[in-house]
């Protein structure tokens, strides 16, 4: 797809960044497992957590293009420091659709700008495909809610300021689930275990705990009970985005892997040579470049607002992650022995692919949705 002149003036800004400032650090990050923050400090000096938002709440003011561009960039070097970028735009997103203006003011241009992290915690110990199964309670008093529950996998928990948390606020599986703010510091909100992890090992995925957490009615985004069509609409924005985390992680495996096969020789010539070699290679780059139009597909549809858009962020989603899984799995087997060693960044790519297929939605789950889409 060709890109517009802003759209591959803020892609450049991020390879740069990605190149000089997040390669040289990203095997130390993933040996370490040491949260990057480094890396915040230059994705938020350089505007690459606000990309896609309005330049009133502090973005950049671009659109969805550049965004899934900009964190294909970063993904192609470091999966870890993409998921930071990634869980920004993810907590941003409820505000972005359904915040007033207050919540706009007061959250968005401190998340774009990379001051504060944030996190959404939907996920529970119960609930991970079935959102709507969340037992977490909102449970009214007054002009307040008390909040008691138990998320788990949140992202950056502990690490980020604010938090958006599904709840429930009545009986009803779907229509019953609200979406609450919650600052770091109220009281009753704590964070447990944290996970160890295959791969994103820069990455930090921990418990929330909420016991007693009181809120006023001003922490509700959205509506009482409207939590699950955000939610959904949400999913919409952020899907394409994981497509394009997949899509770097994918072009990163493959990039080495293309000089690799041109360089190592084997029975007395570079295994480049070999068809099975070429069509391997053939494949992967197919591949890529499917993920990625169909990643700028649903991002362009975004930004049209089009409400067919729902199959098209699963798909690209879906399609990419496969894409990603497939390609670093063979990158490792293109570069042999070698590729099983730590000191090549193919292993590395291939532990944190796998992620891909799983969270916001697990690829089971976006065949459900484009099946149920199709049908209906
Ligand atoms: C590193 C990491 C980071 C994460 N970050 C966050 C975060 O920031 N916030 C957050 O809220 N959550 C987060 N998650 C949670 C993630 O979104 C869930 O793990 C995911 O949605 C799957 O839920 P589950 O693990 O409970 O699996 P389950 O729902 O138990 O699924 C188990 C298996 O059953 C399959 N399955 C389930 N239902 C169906 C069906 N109807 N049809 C076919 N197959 C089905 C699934 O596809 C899967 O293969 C994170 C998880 C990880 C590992």
């Amino acid at each position: 797809m060709l890109l517009t002149e802003q759209q591959e003036m803020i892609q450049k800004v991020a390879r740069l960044i990605a190149k000089d400032h997040i390669e040289p650090r990203a095997a130390e990050v993933d040996r370490t497992g040491e949260f990057p923050w480094d890396n915040v400090r230059v994705m938020a000096e350089n505007g690459l957590f606000g990309v896609h938002v309005p330049e009133e709440y502090g973005g950049v003011g671009g659109d969805m293009i550049s965004h899934v561009a900009v964190v294909e960039e970063i993904a192609k070097v470091c999966a870890s420091t993409s998921v930071i970028n990634t869980t920004q735009a993810l907590a941003m997103a409820p505000f972005l659709i359904a915040g007033n203006e207050e919540q706009k003011k007061k959250y968005i241009p401190l998340l774009a700008e990379g001051k504060i992290l944030g996190s959404f915690g939907i996920t529970e110990p119960g609930a991970g495909s079935d959102v709507s199964s969340a037992k977490t309670m909102a449970v009214r008093e007054g002009d307040d809610y008390i909040i008691n529950g138990q998320k788990i996998f949140i992202t950056n928990a502990g690490l980020s300021e604010v938090y958006v948390i599904v709840a429930r606020t009545s009986e009803d599986r779907t229509k019953g689930i609200s979406l609450f703010i919650v600052e770091k510091g109220t009281p009753g909100l704590s964070f447990g275990k944290e996970e160890d992890k295959m791969g994103i090992r820069g990455s930090v995925t921990r418990e929330v705990i909420l016991e007693n957490v009181r809120v006023g009615k001003g922490n509700l985004i959205g509506g009482e009970n409207e939590g699950f069509k955000i939610l959904m609409n949400v999913f919409n924005e952020t899907r394409p985005v994981i497509g394009a985390q997949a899509t770097g992680i994918a072009q990163g495996a493959f990039d080495y892997c293309l000089n690799y096969v041109k360089e190592r020789k084997q029975f007395g010539r570079p295994i480049s040579t070999f068809q099975m070699v070429q069509s391997e290679i053939a494949n992967m780059a197919m591949k890529i470049e499917s993920s990625r139009l169909l990643v700028q597909k649903a991002a362009e549809m975004l930004d049209r607002k089009d409400p067919n858009v729902i199959r098209y962020a699963s798909m690209a989603k879906c399609v990419a992650s496969d894409t990603a899984m497939e390609v670093t799995t063979n990158a490792v087997q293109l570069l042999g022995g070698y590729g099983y060693i730590k000191d090549y960044p193919v292993e590395r790519m291939m532990r944190d692919a796998k992620i891909t297929q799983i969270y916001e939605g697990t690829n089971q789950i976006q065949r459900v949705i484009i099946a149920n889409q199709l049908l209906k």
